[in-house]
């Protein structure tokens, strides 16, 4: 007898998952794969599932912030029916040091903060998309050559590499209001 299973539950296992009503197995102690979060008390290299009752952690999220449509109602309303949600807003921005200027994130929707950069970022953002193979083609795409020269390309290739021992997270710095 054949016996079909998902092997992983990240967040495209746990969809075929609910999709099929198939079992997912997950290899680690928790599902969420890249887009899944962890707590650290500070100085403390043990990663939590769960925020500790006192609040004394940090929070990571392991593939950086995702956006995962929040705006649209369907999208939010399944969350809702998969787990309690807390809406908070968050205050980020891109620091440019040779203009010692903050842009508010994401940069693409706050161009008035470009001036000189906002007429032609905006012909290319309109321009037909063409195919692409590479998230940097897909991004040149997008975004066009004037913001992935100034920002996204920059701030992929300065990615470090993933360190195998974290060490103990330091003060975050929250960006200043604008
Ligand atoms: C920096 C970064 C930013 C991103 N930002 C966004 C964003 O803003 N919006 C967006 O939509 N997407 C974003 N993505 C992409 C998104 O995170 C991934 O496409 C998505 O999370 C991948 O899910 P997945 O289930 O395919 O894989 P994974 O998340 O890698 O999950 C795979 C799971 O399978 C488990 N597994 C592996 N082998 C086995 C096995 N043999 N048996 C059982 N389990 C196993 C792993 O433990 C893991 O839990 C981002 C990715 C990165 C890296």
């Amino acid at each position: 007898m054949t016996k079909t299973m998902i092997l992983g539950g990240g967040m495209t296992g746990l969809a075929a998952g609910m999709a099929s009503g198939l079992p997912v197995l997950e290899a680690s102690d928790f599902s969420g794969g890249i887009c899944s979060s962890y707590y650290m008390r500070p100085n403390d290299t043990h990663r939590r599932s769960h925020c500790p009752e006192d609040g004394e952690a940090y929070r990571f999220e392991i593939g950086g912030g995702h956006w995962i449509f929040g705006g649209d109602p369907a999208i939010l309303r399944l969350i809702r029916t998969l787990t309690p949600v807390k809406a908070y807003q968050r205050r980020s921005s891109v620091y440019f040091c040779k203009s010692d200027r903050y842009v508010p994130y994401p940069l693409q929707n706050h161009l008035s903060y470009l001036p000189e950069y906002r007429t032609p970022a905006l012909q290319e953002i309109a321009r037909p998309k063409t195919g692409f193979v590479t998230l940097q083609d897909w991004q040149r795409q997008y975004f066009g050559d004037t913001l992935c020269d100034l920002f996204f390309d920059p701030s992929i290739s300065s990615i470090p590499p993933v360190c195998k021992t974290p060490s103990p997270p330091r003060m975050p710095t929250n960006p200043p209001s604008i």
